[in-house]
């Protein structure tokens, strides 16, 4: 039987924020680029906004299963849309800070050094935070790297966020107007749902709507939906096609340059599913590194509650604190950052612990403020994206889990002196790799990375990776922006080749 062939110049596998940007610097140069994309575009219907739809019934989550290393099976959180996850992110748009790119001790582990520092992303980080509307003001945040204005003034807080800020000031800290991608003043309307739950007014600042709805008027892109590719096929260190299947139907994609970019898990799994004869660890893998690594960011949830204030706070996440960044004064590797969480509502409550009754979760969702703490994760090379046959196997080992304990436990004190008497706290788990990162990490020696400063494969001179696969430390900030910043240089750089 004959395989149908699509023939493009570049093909790009995965329409995130990674893939979107390459596609961005690509289009218009006189290739012919080809995105492939497992799933569609996301539905516009009343369910979008509807908590009971998004978080009770997981409507928009992937029905696939993976299991953890006991063996036990459940559906990740993981979302397959053109633009992938940007379509239910939170649109805070961080640089990483100068020191999240040199090595740095913390506890007895450790966070490597990026073959790439952040001047050489400076000007990426710009253009990123222009194609994304970022919003913020530059010089309150204490750590802030070098850099010009944001592309638009920061939005402004609602009531109980300036209080809390006025609140945080007055323990000497230094709150600042987080960076966000939404088109506030225009499309937004401050609906209340918006971190974790799609727009339908296209309102966020995703990668669907800021980067490839406009690219998609060029006939020099394709987009092909529910298209997912299976494996890549090398021939000698060249990879000359992708097998694709798509309602279906067996495909084969030919191009000159691969460009990977399905969400660091799926990318490392279709690396380690092209295993072949001259491959036998899969492709990219030489150094054994693929599948690796695999880090989420620590990520815990407070939720302060104060029993007399109602929150009515629409859109909370105009808030960060980074005084911590760089560790506590007692405690230099309790670290992180600190931000709004989106709000928290009665319905995601009860997604989590679904014993707690409706009327009791309504009202801590209605009275509380909620906090986001976040600290970097270490990579382990033992925490692992395996394939077991056909099934997917998560074998999640954080690192530096204490740390973040204690700096968790000074958050709490913080909120608790802003006026909390009772915070309430949840950790994010695997199950939810919303910052996964790390699988395909880059690095300047062949024998421990996967990749080389622009992404490319140490063994295929005609492979790059961009999803946050490619990072060899998370930082302790939210990762579209970073992505979408080396993810523009790598694609700068494929226009000159
Ligand atoms: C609820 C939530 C809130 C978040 N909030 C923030 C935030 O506020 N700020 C921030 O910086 N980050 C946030 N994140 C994380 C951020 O969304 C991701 O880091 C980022 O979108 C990852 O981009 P990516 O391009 O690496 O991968 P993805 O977004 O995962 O894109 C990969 C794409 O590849 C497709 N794909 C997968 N497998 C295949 C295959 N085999 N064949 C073809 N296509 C495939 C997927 O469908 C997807 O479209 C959040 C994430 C979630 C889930």
């Amino acid at each position: 039987m004959n395989m149908q062939t699509i023939k493009a110049d570049i093909a790009i596998i995965g329409s995130g924020v990674g893939g979107s940007a390459v596609a961005h610097q690509l289009v218009g140069s006189g290739a012919k680029v080809l995105i492939l994309e497992r799933g569609d575009f996301l539905p516009k219907e009343p369910q979008n906004s509807d908590a009971e739809a998004v978080f009770l019934q997981a409507r928009y989550k992937t029905r696939d299963t993976w299991t953890d290393a006991e063996g036990k099976s459940y559906r990740p959180g993981q979302y397959y849309y053109v633009g992938g996850h940007t379509k239910f992110y939170g649109t805070a748009m961080f640089r990483f800070r100068e020191s999240d790119f040199r090595e740095a001790v913390i506890g007895s582990e450790s966070s490597p050094e990026w073959p790439i520092s952040y001047e050489d992303l400076a000007p990426f980080y710009a253009k990123a935070e222009a194609i994304y509307g970022v919003r913020g003001q530059a010089g309150l945040d204490p750590t802030d790297p070098p850099r010009e204005a944001f592309p638009h003034a920061p939005i402004p807080h609602e009531p109980v966020i300036a209080r809390l800020a006025a609140r945080l000031a007055a323990q000497g800290l230094h709150p600042f107007h987080m960076p966000s991608a939404i088109d506030y003043g225009g499309a937004c309307v401050r609906c209340g749902t918006c971190d974790a739950f799609p727009c339908s007014i296209d309102a966020k600042g995703d990668a669907e709507i800021r980067v490839l709805r406009p690219l998609l008027k060029h006939s020099d892109l394709r987009l092909e939906r529910r298209t997912e590719v299976t494996r890549l096929i090398a021939d000698g260190p060249r990879i000359v096609a992708a097998e694709v299947r798509r309602d279906g139907e067996q495909l084969r994609v030919e191009a000159r340059t691969f460009v990977l970019s399905a969400g660091a898990i799926n990318s490392a799994l279709i690396l380690l599913r092209s295993a072949c004869e001259a491959a036998p660890e899969g492709l990219a893998n030489r150094s054994g590194v693929v599948g690796r690594h695999l880090m989420n960011h620590h990520l815990t949830g407070l939720m302060g509650v104060h029993p007399l204030r109602r929150n009515e706070t629409k859109f909370p996440k105009t808030l960060s604190v980074n005084d911590f960044y760089h560790g506590l004064s007692d405690d230099p590797d309790a670290r992180g950052n600190m931000q709004m969480l989106g709000n928290i509502r009665g319905e995601m409550i009860r997604s989590a612990y679904p014993a707690t009754p409706r009327i009791v979760a309504d009202w801590l969702g209605r009275h509380s403020v909620d906090v986001l703490a976040m600290s970097e994760d270490l990579p382990n090379p033992e925490s692992r994206v395996r394939l077991r046959g056909d099934s997917v196997e998560i074998d999640y080992r954080p690192g530096g889990l204490p740390a973040h304990e204690r700096f968790v436990a000074h958050v709490r004190g913080v909120l608790q002196r802003a006026g909390f008497p009772l915070v309430l706290r949840h950790r994010f788990g695997i199950e939810a790799p919303s910052h996964q990162c790390g699988t395909v990490r880059m690095g300047t020696d062949p024998r421990s990375s996967a990749l080389d400063a622009l992404c490319r494969a140490h063994d295929h001179p005609n492979l790059y990776v961009v999803d946050a696969g490619f990072f060899p430390s998370s930082a302790a900030l939210n990762p579209a922006l970073t992505i979408a910043a080396q993810a523009l240089r790598v694609g700068a750089h494929l226009r000159t080749i």
